[in-house]
């Protein structure tokens, strides 16, 4: 990196994190970006001396709000909702809704930074933007949800709108609560919108190949990275961590193709069969509510150990963290490494500390950054939004099709810029590049 650049980014350091001062997975989110685009500082310094760079750092506006809500017992609670409009340059807010107890300000604005890149790269016309709150679902029955989905979004419902913000399910957040949402947005603005929301059920307007987009995508991505090595997913071990919604579609697409999967996670343990899982049967016992250890209790082929973290222990030729955010560290890397691992491809948003994903590169093991990787649920959710403006319902495997073009498209943006900026190994880059281009080029024209 010049001189000149090393500098710059010091003097944006210094400024963000006092102003940031304590949000650490923002922080941590920005200082890799900006230090993996540098090369286009270092070539282009219009872009620096412009400090178009800086602009992209901050959201638009971080909306902040508390919901109250009725327990079972009939007693008030309270809870804290957020919604962050990172960057509209592109089209409308796109990004979606988190309820986990670890929602705080620094994740949501960490999880709209990344989307806004993700969604740059992605050559739609949408921005970015991202929520959710500090809501734990799963310790609420099922009318509890109800209640507080409609209470978080009557709290929401004047920021957002088809042309406006759009949002979409995460953690926490299926197409059930989406379909709650719409309805009570609906009731409020006395109107038919199905273009507010993403995810919604395919019975509800929904898009057909929403929900098993994410997990496909990742595997449409993973196999032109092997296809990049003149190899396929036939016979690879494959280890995915989590067990909901991107991991067991990632988990059924990547066995369809002829992968084996040897082992998964959630939050309570893991479980390995070194013959392969049964993707289905993990499927009935999350869907029950069950955990991996009723699954791996009613079979003698799962070993079952109680520590997540122990999956990046497994043997494998592929991992691919599909849980939550900095759940691989560098030791995992590490291990994973020695134990011969050859590619690892995130399907959850910034799954990989820093040092881990630097421990993959320097071992020369192929790595796929989330913000490609897993952009799968982003794509199709602009496919959602073009149905309801065309108001005819897409197939499944017209979504199939079209979002199987998008991530080998996505790739190649993000091969592009990895040989046009470095050695071309290094995808991370190559995807925070391209989508750091689009986005610059977007500013600068207004
Ligand atoms: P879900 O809530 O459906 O699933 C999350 C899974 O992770 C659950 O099985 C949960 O376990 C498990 N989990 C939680 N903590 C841990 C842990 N410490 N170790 C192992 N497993 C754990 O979420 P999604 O699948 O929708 O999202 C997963 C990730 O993918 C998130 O980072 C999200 O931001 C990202 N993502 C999601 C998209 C989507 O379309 N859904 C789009 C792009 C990114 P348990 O079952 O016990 O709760």
């Amino acid at each position: 990196m010049k001189k000149i650049t090393r500098t710059y980014l010091n003097h944006l350091y210094e400024r963000f994190d006092a102003r940031f001062d304590g949000q650490e997975e923002f922080i941590q989110a920005v200082h890799s970006f900006l230090e993996s685009v540098a090369p286009v500082l270092d070539r282009h310094p219009h872009w620096r001396d412009a400090n178009l760079t800086e602009a992209l750092l901050y959201p638009e506006r971080l909306i902040s709000f508390k919901v109250k809500w009725l327990d079972d017992k009939g007693t008030l609670r309270i809870n804290q909702g957020y919604r962050i409009q990172f960057n509209g340059e592109l089209g409308p807010y796109k990004g979606g809704l988190r309820f986990d107890p670890s929602v705080t300000p620094s994740v949501i604005s960490f999880l709209g930074f990344e989307q806004t890149f993700k969604n740059a790269l992605t050559g739609l016309p949408i921005g970015s933007g991202k929520g959710g709150a500090d809501f734990d679902p799963s310790e609420a029955s099922e009318d509890e949800i109800r209640r507080f989905s409609e209470a978080f979004i009557s709290e929401l419902a004047h920021h957002i709108g088809e042309d406006r913000d759009v949002p979409a399910g995460d953690v926490g957040v299926g197409s059930r609560e989406i379909s709650y949402f719409a309805r009570r947005y609906e009731d409020i603005h006395a109107t038919s919108s199905p273009g507010t929301f993403t995810g919604k059920p395919p019975g509800r307007n929904g898009l057909k190949g929403r929900e098993e987009a994410t997990g496909y995508g990742l595997i449409y991505f993973v196999e032109e990275m092997l296809r990049h090595q003149e190899t396929g997913l036939e016979g690879k071990r494959i280890a995915v961590s989590g067990a909901g919604n991107v991991s067991l579609h990632a988990m059924q697409k990547a066995k369809d193709k002829g992968g084996i999967i040897v082992a998964c996670s959630d939050s309570s343990g893991m479980i390995t069969n070194n013959d392969g899982l049964d993707i289905e049967a993990v499927r009935k016992t999350k869907e029950k509510g069950g955990s991996l250890k009723d699954l791996a209790d009613g079979t003698k082929t799962i070993t079952y150990q109680s520590d997540s973290g122990a999956i990046w222990q497994v043997k494998a030729d592929i991992a691919l963290p599909c849980a939550m955010e900095n759940e691989l560290k560098e030791d995992d890397a590490k291990t994973l490494i020695t134990n011969g691992i050859s590619l690892v491809a995130e399907g959850a948003n910034m799954p990989c500390t820093p040092d881990a994903i630097m421990a993959f590169l320097q071992n020369d093991v192929l790595f796929g950054p989330g913000k490609a990787s897993n952009a799968g649920g982003v794509v199709a959710s602009v496919f959602e939004m073009a149905q309801a403006k065309e108001q005819i319902p897409w197939t499944f495997e017209k979504t199939d099709e079209h979002l199987e073009r998008q991530m080998t498209e996505i790739y190649r943006r993000c091969q592009d810029a990895a040989n046009t900026y470095g050695d071309g190994k290094n995808l991370d880059q190559g995807a925070n590049i391209a989508g750091f281009l689009r986005i610059l080029e977007a500013s600068a024209d207004s």
